[in-house]
């Protein structure tokens, strides 16, 4: 029998939100067995606390993910998520001073590696994994991104830019902590140099640089070395590993994702919520 999990202790991590630019802190808290996946906004201390997978939990997204509503919501979550979901942690309480998450180098690195400074800690009661019993997809002229039923949990993904130093990259594989750790965790946050401009202008990426996102110009990112050759890619199965885990459960799946942003994987998930009837 599998086990749920949690972290051993509590730990906080400190800096500047992507989006927001703002200074934050955020708290990771052991929780206890079937509490699933919590999170909470420490500057709002009367706000309910949102609880991942309760039905009427609203998620919502444009270049990042949003959870909740007004004051009460939390935006650019998915490195977050991303790093208790590829560590397996069932139950945890994520609690924040700001509306998102430090950007930290702009991968789910630092969050991973503080996780596992921390220690997990097995629980006694069983894994609830959700299980795909149906194909579900959403598509959006050449984007898609599909569920299908699997023994493990599988990922694959193909991005195409017309930028030389992206082109054309895929990614496959089954995700279990190790190959998280080692292949996908450390995938920064990339864009477009012509997007950065744009984005900035928009109000996004406040606290985003060269450091923390890639700014993919003809010959590569700007002012910076890849950790990967095909970072990008890697990013957005870190950022698809981060959506999914908006229902607060594990999955036993595959999912392929084809150009796929936050937009999409978040309406996938708002049809795996009415498919799967979470409460
Ligand atoms: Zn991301």
């Amino acid at each position: 029998m599998e086990t749920q999990r949690t972290i051993n202790r509590d730990f906080s991590l400190s800096g500047k939100g992507l989006q927001t630019g703002k200074k934050v802190e955020v708290f990771f808290y052991p929780e206890e067995e079937n509490k699933g996946i919590i999170l909470k906004r420490k500057d709002f201390p009367k706000n309910e606390p949102l609880v991942l997978g309760s039905g009427g939990l609203k998620f919502n997204s444009s270049r990042r993910s949003i959870v909740g509503k007004g004051k009460n919501s939390v935006e650019t979550i998915e490195h977050v998520l991303a790093s208790l979901h590829g560590l397996g942690i069932d139950n945890a309480r994520i609690e924040m001073t700001g509306s998102e998450p430090p950007g930290m180098d702009g991968s789910a690195k630092i969050f991973t590696e503080a996780i596992r400074k921390a220690g997990i800690k097995e629980q006694k009661e069983e894994r609830r994994y959700l299980r795909i019993t149906k194909p579900l997809w959403v598509e959006d002229k050449e984007a898609f991104v599909g569920i299908f039923p699997s023994d493990k949990f599988k990922v694959s993904f193909l991005i195409d830019y017309p930028v030389a130093s992206i082109g054309r990259q895929t990614f496959s594989g089954e995700i279990e902590p190790e190959i998280f750790e080692k292949e996908i965790a450390s995938a920064r946050t990339f864009c477009l140099k012509e997007q950065a401009l744009l984005l900035l202008k928009m109000g996004f990426g406040k606290g985003a640089n060269v450091k923390n996102t890639l700014v993919m110009d003809a010959d590569g990112p700007m002012d910076n070395e890849l950790r990967f050759p095909d970072e990008p890619v890697r990013h957005k199965v870190l950022d698809l590993i981060g959506d999914l885990y908006l229902l607060g459960r594990p999955l036993k799946a595959r999912v392929v994702g084809v150009r796929s942003g936050h937009r999409l994987n978040l309406k996938l998930m708002e049809k795996l919520k009415k498919e799967y009837a979470c409460k």
